[in-house]
């Protein structure tokens, strides 16, 4: 369906830069903007009136110069003009968040996934988009899920839910009346750094996810890179340790096999002689049980050497880390920090290192803002 309401729909594209610069960086003083977009001050005010009449944009608070100047009146992006929601689908569970424009989390809610199969799975999306919006119509809905998505809608393999060639996009705007995108959940969360997160200062970081798999994502010069093999978890069977522990593909010492969080504890279990989950074995590591101590400080070494191999090909400006799993970058910092030492030239400038600590938002929100993004870029899937 065509989205025929949105204020950004009729943009030219100049207008949509100014939009877009302020959206991302706002508030912004008309003579800053202008800078940013190499506009003169009289061009940026022409542009700028369709964008006040509209809502768009507003002017924030007067902010008084010193020195009895005019004062400025920073423009900025209304956040509430527009709601969506973002759902991060897993195997067994949906979880989603209300937002606004600028990603903020309004509200959140989950369903569980008991079946599998693409009409079931739909109905529990709905559900939870019609829990999240009660009534109220979200701009656009995003969804992001572990495998591979062409064209924002169709999901061509998702293992975790036995899928191939499911259009998901299609089924779910035709249930719900609500523009619809989906997108991987690793690209959706890159892109939700990118715009609104750690990334937004920056024109390159790469990201490092830990949790039931590994994953890695990568902004260059502002653009998310993509390949014909995105979402199959590349970097899960990247080679950290010849002498760590197998995974299913018989790889020795790979990523996966180094700091999945089953692989960990599936380690733990047989070491320390009993079952134990994966906190667990952090919590055994942090009290310095030198069983956990020494599975979690070799998990975490091998961490740094994989950081360390993103830095030293990519060169990104910053790289965070983060994913359920990302604990062990802190339990294991210090061990993580060597692994990264003894695989980088002694020259080389230090890491700009983010930890970002587990959030059960952290997905959704990728999905959001891939459905923001596609909104305002006027990109959405003609369903
Ligand atoms: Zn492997």
């Amino acid at each position: 369906m065509l989205d025929t309401a949105s204020p950004w729909t009729p943009l030219s594209p100049t207008s949509r830069r100014v939009a877009l610069e302020v959206l991302l960086h706002g508030p912004l003083a008309r003579t800053e903007l202008a800078r940013r977009l190499d506009l003169s001050t009289p061009s940026l005010t022409r542009i700028t009136k369709p964008l006040l009449d509209t809502g768009v944009l507003h002017e924030v608070r007067e902010v008084h110069v010193q020195g009895g100047g005019r004062p400025l009146q920073p423009l900025d992006v209304d956040a509430d003009l527009q709601q969506f929601v973002g759902i991060k689908l897993t195997g067994s569970r949906a979880y989603g968040v209300l937002t606004n424009l600028r990603a903020d989390v309004l509200a959140t809610s989950a369903q569980e996934i008991t079946t599998q199969d693409p009409a079931s799975v739909v109905d529990a999306l709905a559900a939870l988009v019609s829990d999240l919006t009660v009534g109220h119509a979200p701009a656009a809905v995003g969804v992001g899920l572990g495998g591979s998505v062409r064209d924002f809608t169709l999901v061509q393999r998702a293992p975790f839910l036995h899928w191939h060639d499911v259009d998901l996009g299609l089924l779910l705007a035709e249930r719900t009346g609500h523009p619809t995108v989906i997108a991987n959940d690793l690209d959706a969360l890159m892109e939700a750094e990118h715009w609104f997160g750690d990334g937004r200062d920056v024109h390159s970081f790469a990201a490092l996810t830990i949790g039931a798999g590994v994953g890695g994502g990568l902004v260059i010069h502002d653009r998310l890179v993509t390949g014909p093999d995105s979402g199959i978890g590349l970097l899960g069977h990247f080679p950290l340790d010849p002498l760590g522990p197998s995974c299913p593909e018989g790889h020795r010492g790979c990523a996966d096999a180094m700091l999945s969080t089953e692989a960990i504890h599936t380690q733990a279990a047989m070491v320390l002689g009993h079952a134990v989950t994966y906190d667990e074995v952090l919590d055994l590591a942090a009290a310095g049980n030198p069983l956990a101590d020494q599975i979690i400080g070799r998990s975490a070494h091998a961490f740094g050497t994989l950081i360390a191999a993103v830095a030293n090909i990519a060169q990104p400006e910053r790289i965070l880390l983060t994913g359920e799993g990302i604990r062990l970058a802190r339990v294991g910092e210090q061990r993580l920090r060597a692994g990264i030492d003894q695989a980088r030239q002694p020259e080389a400038s230090p890491l700009d290192l983010r930890i970002l600590d587990d959030d059960p938002t952290l997905w959704g929100r990728g999905a959001a803002a891939v459905a923001i993004q596609r909104t305002v870029l006027s990109d959405l899937p003609r369903h």
